[in-house]
């Protein structure tokens, strides 16, 4: 069995970033510049913007971490993103989510400019990713794909199961792997939560992408000798002998199904560490298409 170190992967990742902007600098032009929108004090939105101004210092890019109080109303927010839209000194930027309640999710992104839309959520990314046409792809699905790249994985003929069928993760999965692309041609089933008899579905799968959001789903039973396996779930489970009070849990019972797959992501070390490498390679993207 091969673990598949998303850690390791996305470092490498950084490093060649980081390696692009040093040449940027020897050539005297200006850097790549990524900005983050925070409307309010969630803790977890905190601890991921933290990370991903920390890696734009690492790689050398310009970062902008725009703070607003819980209270902004939607116009502010509007008035914020078309300012950050018409700065040419930003090449990439993102809105950080979920949005307090008052502020309608969707209308902020719809509102983001499609070039600087480094999070692939506006309907014209999205559009394009379905055209096969160059886009932003959104972070986690682009981080699959770059590992299964990585690591050699043969996907073309094979049959992908897609769990999940969010915007984010699931869809976006199911179309990238049925593509005429590296780690693509595939032959994808996508499941969900209508999805009937999903065990005799999984355990044909060459490949298993659970994203769900149910700790543990998938086990051992529900997977074929020798499959691959991607797991994209994150859930806090409460456990009293951590420090934080809990302990991250993905969608695979690892414990059983590493035994029968040929290749397996961690959680955590799997998947998540690959959203924000992503994320700077997108803006390197923009910054490119921005000179
Ligand atoms: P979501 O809640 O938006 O979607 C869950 C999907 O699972 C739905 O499409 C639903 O139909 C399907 N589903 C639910 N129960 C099911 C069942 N019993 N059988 C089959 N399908 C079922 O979730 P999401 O935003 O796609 O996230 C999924 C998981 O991935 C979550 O744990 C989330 O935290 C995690 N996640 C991780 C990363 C990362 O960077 N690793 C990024 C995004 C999301």
């Amino acid at each position: 069995m091969i673990l598949i170190d998303g850690r390791q992967t996305s470092a490498k990742i950084k490093e060649e970033i980081a390696a692009t902007v040093s040449q940027i600098k020897q050539q005297n032009q200006r850097v790549p510049h990524l900005a983050a929108v925070l409307v309010g004090m969630d803790g977890a939105s905190m601890t991921y913007v933290g990370a991903k101004v920390r890696a734009c210092e690492f790689v050398g890019f310009d970062s902008t971490l725009i703070e607003l109080p819980e209270d902004t109303s939607e116009r502010e927010l509007l008035n914020q993103i078309k300012a950050l839209n018409n700065n040419p000194d930003i090449d990439g930027f993102i809105v950080q989510l979920p949005l307090p309640n008052h502020i309608d999710d969707q209308k902020i992104l719809m509102t983001i400019a499609p070039h600087k839309d480094v999070d692939g959520f506006h309907p014209v990314n999205v559009g394009r990713l379905t055209l096969d046409l160059p886009t932003f792809i959104s972070a986690t699905p682009y981080g699959i794909m770059e590992l299964l790249e990585r690591y050699d994985i043969p996907t073309s003929g094979k049959h992908v199961v897609v769990i999940g069928r969010s915007h984010i993760v699931g869809r976006p999965m199911s179309i990238l792997m049925s593509q005429k692309r590296k780690a693509g041609n595939a032959t994808v089933t996508i499941a969900h939560s209508r999805t009937e008899n999903l065990a005799a579905i999984t355990k044909q799968a060459d490949i298993v992408i659970a994203a769900l959001g149910i700790p543990e789903f998938l086990t051992a039973e529900m997977v074929k000798e020798n499959a691959v396996i991607i797991d994209v779930g994150i859930t806090r489970v409460p456990d009293t002998s951590k420090k934080k009070g809990y302990r991250i849990v993905g969608d695979v019972d690892f414990q059983s199904v590493s035994k029968k797959a040929s290749h397996i992501t961690p959680v955590p070390g799997g998947v998540g560490p690959m959203t924000i490498a992503m994320l700077l390679k997108n803006n390197l993207l923009a910054y490119h298409r921005n000179l």
